[in-house]
């Protein structure tokens, strides 16, 4: 059983490895990050199994997941389980490979670029800058009960860069309380839709003035939020040229 990271979308930017496994797989599990230039690359005759899920019934179909990745490994075939972007980044692959070892099933896990550095690197935002920021956070924003759990002093503090994974229902939470808990209202801040893909958008302002503007833009899953003021060198550091530049606004 392989656990692989698929990146972000291009598919140029999966490891050797990847591509690999890929190649020689029997069997793939994948979900919604996965693009289809991605499953392009399985032998013909490989068996694709889509286990996406939404929002609302997660962990029900986590096991489900679980049990499918248990029964193939099983029966001998050679199984890849991929995943968007960094299968140890917000993915549950943890999850996915105690069950595998709880049932005595041999893994691999291969690392992917995850969506944080792809998105930053393909809308020229610089996560780390020796003028801007010194440290870089991954957070995901996800509402449980409807109110995003954060340690919001830490995230507060000056000269560091975050990234919010999951974020989008709770970006005007997010910028309303970096504010509360201190940072200036004009800090850089911006939101990347299908980073690296040929769809990408990046909408760009202040912690001010981004929930409305994303309010605007109708984004598509999945979005990448980063805040700090690394967010402004893009200005001058944004070379990808996306087909759809579509009502870019920034
Ligand atoms: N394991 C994945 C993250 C899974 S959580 C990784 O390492 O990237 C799913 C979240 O990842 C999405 O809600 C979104 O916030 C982010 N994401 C994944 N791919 C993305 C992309 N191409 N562009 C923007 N955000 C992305």
């Amino acid at each position: 059983m392989y656990l692989v990271g698929a990146g972000p979308g291009d598919p140029d930017l999966l490891t050797l490895r990847a591509l690999a496994l890929l190649q020689r797989a029997e069997v793939a599990l994948y979900d919604n990050l996965i693009s289809p230039a991605i499953l392009a690359l399985l032998p013909p005759a490989a068996e694709r199994i889509y286990v996406g899920k939404r929002r609302a019934d997660h962990a029900m179909r986590q096991e489900a997941i679980n049990a499918l990745l248990v029964e193939h490994a099983r029966a001998g075939k050679r199984v890849v389980r991929l995943k968007g972007g960094d299968p140890f980044v917000f993915g549950r692959g943890g999850e996915e490979i105690d069950t595998l070892s709880a049932h005595g099933i041999r893994f691999e896990v291969v690392p992917g670029i995850t969506a944080a550095l792809g998105a930053a690197a393909y809308a020229g935002i610089p996560l780390t800058h020796r003028d801007h920021a010194q440290a870089c956070v991954f957070v995901t924003g996800n509402l449980k009960d409807g109110s995003v759990d954060l340690d919001w002093v830490a995230l507060a503090r000056p000269r560091q860069t975050i990234v919010v994974y999951m974020g989008l229902l709770s970006l005007p939470v997010i910028c309303r309380e970096l504010v509360a808990h201190g940072l200036p209202r004009d800090t850089g801040a911006a939101v990347i839709q299908q980073g690296t893909t040929a769809t990408q958008r990046v909408i760009a302002g202040t912690l001010r003035t981004l929930p409305a503007k994303v309010a605007r833009a109708k984004l598509h899953a999945p979005t990448l939020i980063i805040v700090g003021n690394v967010v402004r060198l893009r200005a001058k550091l944004s070379w990808f040229e996306p087909k759809s530049k579509r009502g870019e606004a920034s």
